[in-house]
């Protein structure tokens, strides 16, 4: 099935006609008389897409797009509204409140079809955006957010230059946006150039060879990732429904056929721009997602979820390389002390604080992660002896060396770490026993060496480190 869609009409021919017409073009089809029988068939049925008449015995298309936004699971379905001759003021408030377009019988199948396809491709899109990002925001929560978004960047695109700046003026009074003009032999390079627009206004022209080449933009900006979540909207001039199905095809997110009309040109931009900001929005979101996956939120360094994988890696790698590696537990000193004595806030500061120094004294190849509590793992890739010592020195000192300032205690404080360093991958006399043959070392056994080191720092009086070399294999 290409998808689910409820139609609402009280006319019963009306339903069968557009329930043959979607059938066969393998959609699947729900139906219902008014709004309240519609509410009725979403309680367990949600479907990709609604097209309603414009007029129901119960309310209108504009009263059902409504009702749809105060449920949040029907809040982001898109409503095409089916009129007969519909008045100008009802198109407007029924786009208004939220319909995606009014289309008036007869019907043009091609345009109907090509229509569906779209507001289904688009709304799919966003769907699967949403289940990415966790954090939930229906098209219509998005609203109050829109009020304070910076005006969008809207670029217009036609062959006549008087015809475009009369339209950027006619629609400045009805939308707050940077308007930017554009002929179609500029157009790719102007839209990837500087700032991108937020949307695109596309004039087709009549004559089918320019039209044709107008049609090309269209796929060629779909195809490059830096235009790809450009919203574009098609103006014809004079209605021509195989073209206008062609647009959509190609990825139009929307269609005037009527000519410019500049209220209503600024409603759809409106619901363009508040797509394109959802959509960058949720693009944050995911990433801002993934990084908290991955850090610990206290100090920003790296958590343990990232830790052991990354040493793994390490690991693996050193048994192709030969090249030695080392891997730190570096564990504050006394640090209950410092809660005692200062307060969970002030040792708070103090790890924000070590972690910054640790951070600050290794390579940036190097990784430093929070294991949990005052224990962190620095894992040092191509590290020999000499040098794993000479850090797990640098890492004691910058730590040990200058005191703790705490906010709200007059006097630094002096702190401490104690480090377990595990050398892993080659013996400490690599050049004459060469590296370790054979045996990869698990994480897990070197990070129980790093303990054990950690173990005998501590009990040698803390503020210092101990080493563990790699386990001599006996001589075969
Ligand atoms: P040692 O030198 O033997 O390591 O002594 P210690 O006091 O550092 O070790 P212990 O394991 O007894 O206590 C660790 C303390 O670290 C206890 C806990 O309250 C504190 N701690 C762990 N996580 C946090 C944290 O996120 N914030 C703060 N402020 N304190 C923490
Ligand atoms: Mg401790
Ligand atoms: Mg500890």
């Amino acid at each position: 099935m290409q998808g689910k869609i409820l139609v609402i009409d009280a006319v019963s021919t009306n339903r069968i006609v557009l329930k043959v017409k979607l059938g066969a073009a393998f959609y699947e089809v729900l139906q219902a008389a008014s709004i309240g029988d519609a509410a009725k068939v979403l309680a367990s049925e949600l479907p990709d897409l609604i097209i309603s008449a414009v007029s129901l015995p119960d309310g209108t298309a504009a009263d059902l797009c409504a009702a749809l936004r105060t449920r949040p699971d029907t809040a982001n379905i898109p409503v095409l509204a089916i009129g007969q001759a519909t008045e100008a003021a009802t198109r407007f408030a029924t786009l208004a409140a939220g319909a995606f377009d009014v289309m008036d019988r007869p019907l043009d199948d091609l345009l109907l079809l090509g229509r569906v396809r779209g507001m289904i491709r688009s709304h799919n899109a966003l769907e699967e955006w949403r289940m990415r990002d966790e954090t939930p925001c229906p098209e219509g929560m998005a609203e109050p957010v829109a009020d304070f978004a910076p005006p969008g960047r809207i670029t217009l695109v036609g062959d006549d230059p008087t015809q475009l700046r009369g339209w950027a003026k006619n629609l400045t009074p009805h939308l707050r946006g940077k308007f930017a003009l554009t002929l179609l032999k500029d157009a790719m390079a102007n839209l990837h150039a500087g700032s991108p627009a937020d949307v695109v206004v596309l004039s087709l022209p009549t004559a089918p060879k320019e039209a044709e080449v107008f049609l090309r933009l269209i796929s060629t900006l779909r195809a490059s990732a830096q235009t790809r979540q450009i919203g574009l909207l098609v103006i014809q001039q004079t209605p021509d429904p195989l073209w206008a199905t062609q647009a959509l095809d190609l990825g139009a997110d929307d269609l005037m056929l009527g000519g410019f009309d500049a209220p209503e040109l600024a409603l759809r931009l409106r619901v363009l721009l508040r797509r394109k900001r959802q959509i960058e929005r949720m693009h944050q979101s995911v990433r801002t997602g993934l990084r908290d996956a991955i850090n610990d939120p206290l100090t920003g360094l790296y958590n343990r979820r990232y830790a052991m994988p990354h040493l793994e890696n390490v690991v693996a790698r050193a048994a192709t390389t030969h090249r030695p590696y080392a891997a730190i537990i570096a564990d504050m000193d006394h640090f209950k002390r410092i809660n005692d004595l200062y307060g969970h806030a002030a040792g708070d500061a103090v790890l924000v604080e070590a972690a910054r120094r640790l951070r600050g004294a290794v390579r940036s190849v190097d990784m430093v992660a929070r294991l949990g509590g005052e224990e962190f793992l620095i894992v040092m890739p191509g590290t020999d002896l000499e040098t794993a010592q000479s850090n797990a020195r640098t890492l004691c000192k910058t730590i040990g060396d200058t005191p703790f300032a705490i906010p709200g205690v007059d006097r630094p404080v002096g702190i401490t770490v104690s480090i377990g360093l595990a050398l892993g991958g080659c013996s400490a006399t690599a050049s004459r026993a060469g590296p370790q043959h054979g045996r990869t070392e698990t994480v897990q056994n070197l990070l129980c060496r790093a303990d054990k080191a950690l173990y005998a720092a501590k009990t040698k009086g803390r503020n210092r480190f101990d080493l563990s070399q790699p386990e001599k294999r006996p001589a075969a």
